[in-house]
């Protein structure tokens, strides 16, 4: 992840200087997505654009400002910019976004009352105790909730998906699962089109579980490497093979069951190998899976056979 230099931008209303980040290249990696639409990607950070002024409390979107000046002194030389002093914007809290929906335009509306969901959400994302602290939190996420669900049109899988985690969320399981049926893609060359099922399959399964709570989603298809030794590979299990005896160096016997995974419909399907205690008899064609492989090449007389290796499988979600 590479920072670049930070734009300076003043308060309308009291002129209060403020700094915002900006991002020359990140990645991906270790990003995590979730039920309600927000994306949590460490190496590529996001910077607030509707923030406030921490000297008159104005709400404003720095977008609409000018930026006034910029800082692009590396990090041991920052001390000593003429605005070293100046403090970051912050992304706004549930009661700012609150306020910021009193003065916003109508067509922001909806990314706010987005972001307000976020916010609450972001309160258990990571295990946190409850989304309500204060006393009129569950009444304003209730309203908040409903007002969202009447904003958001019927004309994507995106705004079709959030509606339905917002019945969902509200309880209302029965209409939730109505509308994750009802969606259909008439586009069969749509490359996000396994994506989209799964994500489907993932809101129908857990409004039957009657979960009202935002959940991280599992790309199935996704082939990751954590690191030299580490694969993880998440794709839908399509074939488990008997296990079978194969001889290794010095005579000694070794059983082994080797899976199938498919990783989406286009590229080629994926098979892990265990060994040993590591056979994991239990599992069910058709489940989604997440396996941690290794790539280990193994000679065999005088030929030599990479293969990915499974040290780990999790089931991430029942599928029908
Ligand atoms: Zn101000």
């Amino acid at each position: 992840m590479m920072l670049g230099s930070d734009y300076i931008y003043e308060c309308p209303k009291c002129g209060h200087f403020l700094k915002k980040s900006t991002l020359i290249s990140g990645n991906t990696f270790y990003g995590a997505d979730y039920s309600d639409g927000k994306s949590i990607k460490p190496m590529l950070p996001d910077f607030p654009d509707l923030t406030k002024c921490k000297n008159c409390d104005n709400i404003f979107w720095l977008s609409n400002l000018k930026k006034i000046g910029e800082d692009d002194s590396s990090w041991w030389e920052v001390a000593n910019s003429k605005w070293a002093n100046v403090e970051y914007a912050e992304f706004l809290n549930i009661k700012d976004l609150f306020r910021a929906l009193e003065i916003s335009k109508p067509q922001e509306e909806e990314i706010i009352r987005t972001w307000i969901l976020w916010a609450f959400n972001d309160r258990i994302r990571d295990g946190g105790k409850g989304m309500f602290i204060e006393e009129d939190d569950k009444d304003l996420w209730e309203q908040n909730c409903k007002a969202l669900l009447n904003l958001l049109s019927d004309d994507n899988f995106d705004k079709k998906y959030m509606k339905a985690e917002l019945y969902r969320n509200l309880g209302e399981f029965e209409k939730c699962i109505d509308l994750i049926e009802s969606i259909n893609f008439n586009d069969k060359n749509d490359k996000d089109l396994r994506w989209k099922t799964d994500l489907k399959n993932q809101m129908k399964y857990k409004a039957g579980k009657k979960v009202q709570s935002v959940f991280k989603t599992s790309k199935v298809g996704k082939l990751q490497i954590i690191n030299q030794n580490l694969i993880e590979i998440t794709g839908r299990l399509i074939q488990v093979l008997p296990i079978q005896t194969v001889e290794v160096r010095n005579g000694r016997v070794w059983k082994k069951r080797e899976i199938i995974l498919e990783i989406n419909s286009i590229d080629p399907n994926l098979c892990v190998t265990f060994f040993n205690d590591k056979l994991f008899p239990d599992l069910i064609e058709g489940s989604i899976l997440k396996v941690s492989c290794v790539i280990a090449s193994i000679e065999h007389n005088k030929e030599w056979f990479t293969r990915l290796i499974g040290r780990k499988v999790e089931e991430v979600l029942e599928v029908d």
